[in-house]
């Protein structure tokens, strides 16, 4: 019911036929119960606990269905990857991904879903050049490395204020953003990747456009959509493989687009052709759908919340317990539930020791950026409680071998 609710939402043309039977069932385990401790069992296909910040780690039970869709799809006798996008099949596979998406996170039906290419780093040139004209002010709120590219990318374009600047472990109270009285929309990232740090509710911005980066916690929690102009997401985090970028934006933004921009970064092309001008990411597309219908049927975007709160004290909890032999060099008020880097701050030699016996329990992919060093664990939705619980055991482990 709600899905179809959700489909007649989506404002897609009217396929003319039944198109939910087409992705089958993916069949999942709606557990939120945390695993007993120092769980060692090995996991299907020999597969590891993949920390990475993205590419990352996708549900084993998505990659089995992708595998046997693989060669044959639902008995079209070929792979989603060989079909015309044009088909029906296709058809059937964006509709019933964007349905989802929008039951999900109960999006309004006056927002557009996109799924794009380019990944999210085409949306730092494609908002200034949607949403404002030369000469215009805009707002960025820059509080890691992602909100500064997306800052520096818009200088090409329009006047960037910098309303506010966050130093890496913290974020700027919003009541003290300094948002120019013209500007056209406020853009921030709604979780640092690097930094691991997140914004935990909707900054407050009045009537301002809102436009936000939630590249790497993007269907982690629920939001309330109808607070923002635009939001963005590349999928490779938290939804996907790499390929596509997901777009909601608010239909009133769309056709707004400077006449010299290319074809390709005008939102309103790709609302009017379904995400279809051009020839999609489809495989991407395919993927994202088959994590959408999990997640519905895990609960939605709330038991996500729960599970994510969860697995993330888990760690933040054996940080805290190591009697500062680890560090969380983040604010714990905006410590992100997704990106959790953390140091050995009396012994950083001792690092690189960490990450290789990690490794060689199939614990992979926990080095920390190269910008910031020391160790990050990514536990996007698709990390296990039993991934995150072997590493917690693990770093007790560690700590009480080395603590001096
Ligand atoms: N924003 C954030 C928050 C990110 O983490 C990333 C990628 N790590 C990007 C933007 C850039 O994404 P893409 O590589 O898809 O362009």
């Amino acid at each position: 019911m709600q899905l179809q609710q959700a489909k007649i939402a989506a404002g897609r043309r009217p396929a003319g036929r039944t198109v939910v039977s087409r992705i089958p069932t993916v069949r999942v385990q709606a557990t939120v119960a945390m695993p007993a401790p120092s769980s060692t069992a090995a996991q299907p296909h020999g597969r590891v606990f993949n920390f990475s910040a993205g590419p990352a780690i996708l549900p084993v039970d998505v990659l089995e269905r992708a595998q046997a869709d693989l060669v044959n799809w639902q008995g079209t006798g070929m792979s989603i990857m060989e079909m015309s996008h044009r088909g029906k099949e296709f058809e059937s596979v964006i509709q019933k991904a964007e349905a989802d998406l929008r039951a999900l996170l109960n999006i309004p039906a006056n927002y557009k879903v996109l799924f794009l290419q380019g990944g999210a780093s085409t949306q730092f040139s494609m908002i200034p050049l949607n949403l404002a004209k030369a000469g215009e002010t805009v707002d960025y709120v820059v509080t890691g490395a992602w909100s500064k590219k997306a800052a520096e990318e818009a200088t090409k374009y329009c006047n960037v204020n910098i309303a506010a600047k966050g130093d890496i472990k913290s974020l700027p109270p919003v009541s003290g953003w300094k948002l120019s009285p013209d500007s056209r929309y406020v853009h921030y990232c709604d979780n640092e990747t690097i930094g691991g740090v997140e914004f935990k509710s909707t900054p407050d911005v009045g009537d301002r456009i809102l436009v936000s980066d939630m590249s790497s916690n993007f269907i982690s929690k629920p939001i309330d959509v109808s607070k923002y102009g635009i939001i963005y997401a590349g999928a490779q985090k938290n939804v996907g493989p790499a390929g596509v970028t997901i777009v909601i934006i608010r239909e009133d933004l769309v056709g707004h687009c400077r006449a010299d921009a290319p074809t390709m970064l005008d939102y309103k092309i790709h609302v009017e052709n379904d995400s279809m001008y051009n020839t999609p990411p489809c495989w991407a597309i395919y993927m994202c759908g088959l994590v959408f219908d999990k997640l519905l049927k895990l609960g939605g975007l709330e038991a996500m919340q729960k599970l994510n709160e969860q697995k993330a004290a888990v760690l933040y909890d054996a940080i805290a317990s190591s009697n500062g032999f680890y560090n969380s060099p983040v604010d714990p008020a905006v410590r992100s539930l997704m990106n959790v880097p953390f140091t050995i701050p009396s012994q950083p030699d001792l690092e690189k020791a960490f990450i290789k016996e990690a490794e060689k329990l199939g614990m992979l992919q926990l080095k920390g950026h190269r910008s910031v060093g020391g160790m990050r664990a990514s536990i996007y939705n698709a990390m296990p409680v039993e991934g995150v619980q072997k590493l917690a055991d693990f770093m007790k482990e560690f700590a009480a071998k080395h603590a001096k």
